[in-house]
């Protein structure tokens, strides 16, 4: 591709308990991230798998860019059939992972089989000696944090870790996989869809990466390159920089539009906004320390807030709006230290806060516990690690705990969880969790526009995933809120082919296209692309009046492709 390393990609057979390395094939050269996943297990996954099984493919993908010094540009893409919802899942996460691997020349790590005996655990090694499966059993049970300084007195401090907790070695349907961040926390989750029990079922413990000293990668028009990179950082600098607070600091603004979730969704707004506002935690760094800062190197933008407990020691990070809401006002906690503490838990087990929030306020809805009981929250958590019926329940998401307790209120597309963005008041956003491949999930095309005509619900649908699958597979961060533009003028001066934003729009719709496959493979049908029934019924705002009611033929619009306009290429990736 560039100048410098080859490509390579490492191939891991769980079931001989093999790596190998091979080239990375020159078809696939600008795909990363999520659309090089797509593509892989479109063609080596049958999507009729169990994906507890052997035959499931797990692949973890760093963007095209990662490892690059351009901003803000080094994530990696966790691939795999959903345990959670049956169909393909990509869920990514930044952290130092990507862009070791890519420093090392490694595009993808493509991980299949399953060892002979399920109580045995396994560590995958990469660095610049090569690659290999080693015994992990001494890490049999450990929480990420205490896996992660284990793992730091076995491996050189310059090494980043992907890994899982309790809850993917349980092989639940909630469960994450964890990337450590900059400071070598495990605090960045590619979180949604249950990926970390797909990693779990195959006995991989996890990921070291070490890339040593090796530098940055280097692009084939070097000089273009950096001053282009540098022009993008002092733009980015100069504007709004909308995440300098974090995501937390959009609750009030989520709250006014009945857009945070309160008590399982029975209402849009919370009376605890105020003590759930990223302000307060913003306010906390004066007496107690923590701050924002870049989960990843290179990143500019610093989203993530590190929060300190009243003692001044690291809590966790980051405590992200959707962290704030699902496991907070929809749980009606109404204290942001709480939601800290349980975000520290879902980190520590490796699990999805939303799916994990979600379920608790389920439970929570149908008497298994009052709402607003945070202690409550953090006793099931607990349960989880123990392997509890309920904490089992709970961890294996909001369907399986709604089975349960036989509640119908169970607020999901796709078998996956509504993440705080409420399909009610932003229809077009509920528009994407219908078909998105990946079910509802913000992050596959977020459209905050409450205001939208219902003609335009399917286009803008559209493009904001098409937009935010470029983001996906370039390794960018979306809160850097890149468009195709951008994208195409960095990957021609990375590889030094003149690569066109109708070639990254393209790109984008076949990775769509791809992942619409994989799921019909796996028996979705038309059927399927729509919202719970409790989003159809029951509404939020005035007088409950906000409920989803776009009909079925606008829904099914949105995944017919729609002619490229201009306003497609310049579209900012968003989630
Ligand atoms: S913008 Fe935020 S989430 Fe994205 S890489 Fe930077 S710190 Fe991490």
């Amino acid at each position: 591709m560039a100048e410098g390393l080859a490509d390579k990609m490492i191939r891991v057979d769980m079931t001989a308990l093999t790596a190998t390395t091979e080239p990375f094939p020159a078809a696939w050269r600008l795909l990363g991230g999520r659309a090089l996943s797509a593509r892989i297990l479109r063609d080596e996954c049958d999507p009729k798998c169990d994906p507890l099984g052997p035959g499931n493919v797990l692949v973890l993908a760093p963007g095209v860019l990662a490892g690059t010094s351009a901003p803000t540009s080094g994530r990696i893409s966790v691939g795999g059939k959903s345990p959670l919802t049956g169909g393909i899942k990509e869920a990514n996460a930044g952290g130092n992972p990507g862009q070791d691997l890519q420093k090392l020349g490694y595009r993808v790590i493509v991980v299949k089989g399953k060892p002979a005996d399920p109580d045995k655990r396994y560590g995958l090694e990469v660095d610049a000696t090569g690659v290999r499966v080693v015994p992990a059993d001494d890490t049999k049970g450990l929480w990420n944090y205490a896996l992660c300084e284990r793992l730091y007195q076995r491996y050189p401090q310059s090494a980043s870790f992907m890994s899982i907790g309790p809850a993917g070695e349980m092989q639940l349907s909630g469960a994450s996989v964890a990337c450590t961040d900059e400071k070598g926390r495990p605090a960045r989750h590619a979180a949604r869809g249950g990926l970390g029990a797909v990693m779990g079922s195959k006995g991989l413990k996890y990921v070291a990466i070490d890339a040593g000293k090796l530098a940055v990668r280097s692009p084939a028009v070097r000089k273009d390159f950096f001053a282009y990179a540098k022009e993008y950082t002092k733009a980015y600098q100069a504007g709004p920089q909308m995440f300098k607070w974090g995501t937390s600091s959009v609750v009030p603004v989520a709250n006014m539009l009945n857009t945070f979730p309160y008590k399982n969704r029975t209402e849009g707004q919370s009376p605890d906004a105020a003590t759930l506002d990223g302000k307060r935690i913003v306010e906390s760094f004066e007496t107690r320390g923590g701050g924002m800062h870049n989960c990843m190197t290179g990143c500019i933008v610093q989203c993530s807030n590190v929060v300190h407990d009243k003692d001044g020691n690291y809590k966790t990070s980051a405590l992200e709006f959707e962290t704030l809401t699902l496991l907070g006002a929809n749980c009606g906690i109404a204290s942001w230290e709480d939601v800290a503490d349980l975000d520290r838990l879902c980190d520590e087990l490796g699990l999805d806060t939303i799916e994990t929030g979600a379920a608790i306020a389920i439970y929570m809805d149908s008497g298994g516990m009052e709402f607003g009981d945070a202690e409550g929250a953090k006793r099931i958590l607990r349960e989880i690690a123990e392997g509890t019926e309920l904490g089992r329940a709970i961890g294996n998401g909001a369907v399986a705990i709604g089975k349960k307790r036989g509640h119908e209120r169970v607020p999901v597309a796709k078998g996956q969880a509504l993440p705080a963005w409420d399909p009610r008041p932003l229809k077009a956003t509920g528009v994407t969790y219908c078909t998105s491949p990946m079910g509802a999930d913000h992050t596959a095309g977020l459209i905050i526009n409450p205001g939208m005509p219902p003609t335009e619900y399917a286009r803008a649908s559209q493009e904001s995933q098409l937009a935010n699958a470029a983001c996906d597979s370039s390794g960018f961060c979306q809160f850097l809120q890149p468009n195709m533009e951008d994208i195409a003028k960095y990957y021609s001066l990375y590889t030094g082919e003149n690569v066109t934003r109708e070639q990254i729009a393209e790109m984008a719709w076949q990775c769509l296209a791809d992942e619409w496959a994989f799921n019909d493979g796996a028996g979705f049908t038309a059927a399927d692309d729509r919202l719970a029934d409790c989003l159809v019924e029951e509404g939020v705002g005035p007088n409950h009046g906000m409920k989803f009611d776009v009909p079925a033929d606008i829904i099914a619009a949105a995944k017919q492709r729609f002619e490229p306009r201009e306003e497609l290429y310049k579209l900012k990736a968003t989630g």
